[in-house]
């Protein structure tokens, strides 16, 4: 198994537009990690608990969560520009739109080489019976989708050795595909490898990859953005030609990979197939609590649908799904020894196959210090004795037991609660003053002017 180092910091590809957001707290309150607060009248994200799962990107209403671009003029940099896109991008146009004109154009746009990341399927199902046959722990969970590694990290960190230590498709994609490039003469750094993303976890975990120290890939293009390029290029009839499908190992294992089910369905033993963060958090907890009963693998995503859901798609996750089925079946499951010679000629890549260790980072410890926790601990409790429980949000926390956290760690403080901030005024212990300045500081100074821009408001004098 691999002895590689994990990074030691976490890469984040969502963001806040500080000046698109009104600080209106839907983005706080379905975040799984507790990870957002509200200060200043904005929403801001607390990097050592972000996940990157997407959640608060979706529950935004005035779209201030975006999500970090490269430039496509990156790919200019290199000679031998190759495009790794997963199946789910090819499962958002009509089924009478020919793959090959997909690839054409993606050619357009100067990609020299276009492959589905997905053609590694059968390496990693080859290294998973290797891990299963090497390590008795179950249930295995899938290490597949980043934010559910990074999930289980910070908020189910006693679970991390539960996670299947296999490098996922696209690792294995852009090894395999970088060794066969370079097998026909051409230099390491004229490649540039590119990975069309359907969401901001795979973002994160091509900048600063769990369990292992880089990553081959060059850089990531955002799925959403791709998808305008080459509809707006197949529009254009006269300058999209075809280009030949070259995806040697591509089956229809590798086609379903990304969706729900795609990876349980060839457990012989027990296994669950749970999207959806909140499904997901849901079922760690029953995990973590042995109220799950035995079961030999999970296959867990942060999206409705697998991938198909991911937060840069953008056609609709229900007809991806159909489509790729539809395709799956008319697919063979391909020549295993043909694949096999395939395969063994790049039989360096198995020694890829593994990640190293993934370390837990509880976002839940309240110390280092063991006694220093306790005590901490102690404190959070007694003061939830006197905050109202109502989790209400308005001191700018998604709920009480956070603002009790947050006050114990000193990022916060007891008059931030508004309902306290009235028994401290009735008792001479804060100014009416200084509770609005407290307000202020949590809701932004024009929060608590009159404003008829809101959804449901209208000036009397209109
Ligand atoms: S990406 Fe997920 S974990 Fe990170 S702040 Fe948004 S909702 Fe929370
Ligand atoms: S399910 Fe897929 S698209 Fe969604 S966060 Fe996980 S890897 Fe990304």
């Amino acid at each position: 198994m691999s002895d590689k180092n994990q990074n030691t910091e976490f890469h984040h590809a969502l963001k806040v537009d500080k000046d698109l957001c009104t600080g209106c707290t839907h983005c706080m309150t379905v975040c799984p990690t507790r990870a957002i607060r509200v200060r200043g009248g904005v929403a801001s994200i607390i990097a050592n608990r972000c996940v990157d799962c997407g959640e608060c990107y979706r529950a935004c209403p005035v779209s201030a969560i975006g999500v970090e671009q490269n430039d496509l003029d990156i790919i200019f940099r290199y000679p031998v520009r190759v495009i790794l896109i997963p199946a789910v991008l090819i499962g958002q146009f009509s089924h009478k739109i020919p793959v090959s004109r997909i690839y054409g154009a993606l050619s357009d746009l100067g990609f020299t080489h276009v492959y589905q990341v997905e053609n590694t399927v059968d390496m990693v199902l080859e290294a998973y019976t290797g891990f299963k046959e090497l390590n008795e722990i179950r249930p295995l969970i899938s290490s597949f989708c980043p934010a559910i590694v990074r999930l289980i990290q910070v908020r189910f960190p006693d679970l991390v050795d539960n996670i299947i230590k296999v490098n996922p498709p696209i690792d294995m994609s852009a090894l395999y595909y970088l060794e066969k490039i370079k097998s026909t003469g051409i230099r390491q750094q004229d490649i540039g490898l590119f990975y069309a993303t359907p969401c901001a976890a795979k973002i994160a975990a091509v900048k600063s990859p769990v369990g292992d120290t880089e990553s081959v890939v060059t850089g990531v293009i955002n799925m959403n953005f791709l998808y305008n390029k080459i509809q707006k290029s197949l529009q254009n009839s006269e300058t999209s030609e075809n280009m030949p499908v070259t995806d040697d190992l591509l089956n229809s294992r590798g086609v379903m990979w990304s969706l729900t089910r795609g990876e349980s369905m060839h457990s012989e033993k027990r296994a669950l197939a749970v999207d959806g963060i909140r499904n997901v958090t849901e079922l760690l907890e029953n995990l973590e609590n042995d109220r799950l009963g035995y079961v030999d693998f999970l296959e867990l995503r942060a999206c409705d649908e697998g991938c198909a859901g991911g937060i840069l798609m953008t056609g609709n996750r229900f007809l991806t799904v159909e489509r790729l089925r539809k395709m799956a079946a008319q697919m063979s499951l391909r020549d295993n020894e043909e694949q096999k010679k395939i395969i063994d000629g790049f039989m360096n890549l198995k020694e890829h196959s593994f990640l190293g260790n993934i370390e837990p980072r509880n976002i839940e410890k309240l110390d280092e210090d063991t006694s220093v926790a306790m005590k901490k601990m102690e404190r959070k409790r007694r003061l939830m004795c006197f905050l109202p429980g109502f989790d209400c949000a308005a001191c700018g926390a998604p709920d009480c037991q956070t603002l009790a956290e947050d006050i114990v760690q000193g990022h916060s403080s007891i008059s931030n609660c508004i309902f306290l901030q009235q028994q401290m005024i009735n008792q001479n212990l804060l100014s009416s003053e200084k509770a609005y300045r407290i307000t202020e500081q949590i809701w932004g100074k024009d929060r608590l002017e009159k404003n008829c821009n809101k959804i449901g408001a209208e000036d009397e004098n209109s």
